[in-house]
C-alpha cells in the first residue's frame, strides 16, 4: 500500500512507526525505512519506506499468508500518520498484474471501498493501464470484510495442505 501525503513528509516518519514496531525488528533499519518480520519463524517480511521526494510512505509485504501482519503494520502506519493533524492521505494499491505479468497501475483504495459500499454489486474494477478487469476480492484480499470468504477458503486450503503434509510425514 502506498500512502500519498501530498506534502513534505513530517519529521518522525517513518522513525516513529519503526520505534512502535520494535517487536518486529530484524535489526535492518535506516533513516527512511526498515525491514520487519513477524514471529519466530519470520515467514512474513515487511518493508516500510519513506520516500521524501515522492512524498510517500510505502508498505510492502511478502509471505505465504500476509494479511494479518499487513493489517497490523498498516494500523501502525495509520496511527503514526494520525499524529500529524491535517495530513490529507491518499492510499493506493498496486494492480496485482494480469496473467502473471506485472502491472504498474495503482488503484485508489478509498475509491475501491466506495465502489463496494455503493450498494450495487461491484466485483471487478478496470485497470486503466491494460483495460482488463481486476477482481475486487483479489485487490483487497484480506483488507476488507468482503474478502473474508476468500481468506477463510485460503486458510482451509492451507489447513488441508498441512494435514496432508503431516499425514505423509507420519507414514513409515
Ligand atoms: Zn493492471
Amino acid at each position: 500500500m502506498i500512502f500519498d501525503l501530498k506534502t513534505t513528509l513530517p519529521a518522525g516518519i517513518p522513525t516513529r512507526f519503526i520505534a512502535r514496531q520494535h517487536r518486529f525488528t530484524t535489526d535492518t533499519h535506516w533513516k527512511l525505512g526498515a525491514v520487519l518480520a513477524d514471529g519466530a519463524e519470520r515467514k512474513h517480511i515487511a518493508l516500510v519506506r519513506a520516500l521524501p521526494q515522492e512524498r510517500q510512505v510505502r508498505l510492502t509485504m511478502r509471505g505465504p499468508n500476509p494479511h494479518n501482519f499487513f493489517t497490523l503494520l498498516r494500523d501502525g502506519v495509520e496511527v503514526t500518520l494520525q499524529r500529524f493533524p491535517g495530513l490529507d492521505v491518499r492510499r493506493w494499491l498496486p494492480c496485482p498484474g494480469h496473467d502473471g505479468n506485472p502491472c504498474d497501475y495503482l488503484f485508489e483504495y478509498d475509491r475501491i471501498l466506495r465502489a463496494i459500499e455503493h450498494g450495487t454489486e461491484v466485483t471487478a474494477v478496470q485497470c486503466q493501464e491494460t483495460f482488463e478487469d481486476v477482481s475486487v476480492g483479489e485487490l483487497l484480499y484480506g483488507l476488507h470484510w468482503i474478502t473474508n470468504d476468500r481468506v477463510i477458503t485460503r486458510i482451509d486450503e492451507l489447513a488441508d495442505q498441512i494435514r496432508a503434509e503431516f499425514a505423509s510425514a507420519q507414514k513409515p
